[in-house]
């Protein structure tokens, strides 16, 4: 599929955190717009970054060039204002996306970030690109708090090639975050959305995660599920045969069936009262 990739200058890079970041974040930050990953399930397809775009989600990526330079000026600002600053990177793409190996926006940050700590910083993604800076990130952890979070929402290739084709392998993920967690640096994996697991999932993850996310459709697409619905979410469960997956309190089910592998204190379960309800 081509992808439409363009250099944007962009006037902010930290954007203060609101909905479902409010449960410790101050600030989001995206190095791109746009996501080549391009997961079916992705609720930034019904954002209105996307819904005013000629291009389909996925066929697009901005890079934000200015976005290290960016982050120092306002880091300062905050930090002459005493301010915390607790970041997640990122909400609405990867920064570790395939256009990452070149633009390096990511780990030009990072290297601003070892300069201007943050108080705190939580990297999201999908890639085991996110390897390339173990060195920075190791780094960064004597200066201020840092977890590589890696979504691994499904531990079976099959459910990960209906749900998210173009994204990387579930294997290549968990070879990554066991790469990072022997690094030393603090690790989660996101099982993020919920999808069709098999029983083995939690004790791939054990020893590799220091704790374990878990969020759902219903919850995590910002507008407590009719976004996910939106897109197709409970007729793609239906037409492969997999709708009791689909279910509004499957994270406490989740979350019950790993209590039994994992210590209660390192699960982490999304809140719907976390999520304000907008109509999007
Ligand atoms: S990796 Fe994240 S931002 Fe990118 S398409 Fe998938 S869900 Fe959306």
């Amino acid at each position: 599929m081509p992808i439409e990739i363009k250099d944007v200058l962009s006037k902010k890079i930290l954007t203060e955190a609101k909905g479902y970041l409010d449960v410790g974040f101050t600030h989001s930050l995206n190095p791109y717009s746009g996501c080549s990953f391009s997961c079916r399930y992705c609720y930034v397809r019904e954002m209105p970054i996307q819904k005013f775009k000629d291009i389909p989600w996925g066929e697009w990526v901005d890079i934000k060039t200015n976005a290290a330079e960016n982050y120092r000026s306002e880091l300062l600002k905050l930090r002459k204002k005493n301010k915390t600053v607790n970041i997640f990177m990122s909400t609405a793409t990867d920064p570790y996306q395939p256009i990452e190996r070149k633009a390096a926006i990511t780990r030009t940050i990072l290297e601003e970030m070892i300069e201007s700590p943050p108080d705190f910083v939580q990297i999201q993604t999908r890639s085991p690109l996110v390897t390339r800076d173990i060195d920075l990130l190791v780094e960064l952890k004597e200066k201020c708090g840092v977890l590589v979070s890696m979504t691994i929402e499904t531990d079976r290739e099959d459910i990960k090639r209906i749900f998210a084709p173009s994204a990387p392998g579930i294997s290549m993920r968990l070879k990554a975050l066991k790469e990072v967690h022997e690094a030393g640096i603090p690790t989660q994996a996101s099982i993020s959305p919920v999808l069709p697991f098999s029983p083995d999932f939690p004790r791939e993850l054990d020893g590799i995660a220091d704790h374990i996310w878990i969020d759902t459709l219903s919850i995590g697409d910002g507008s407590m599920g009719r976004r996910s619905k939106r897109l197709g979410m409970p007729e793609l469960f239906r037409e492969h045969g997999l709708s009791e997956w689909y279910q509004e309190d499957i994270h406490h089910k989740v979350e019950k069936y790993f209590t039994k592998f994992f210590e209660r204190e390192r699960i982490r379960i999304s809140k719907p009262e976390a999520f304000p309800i907008k109509k999007t």
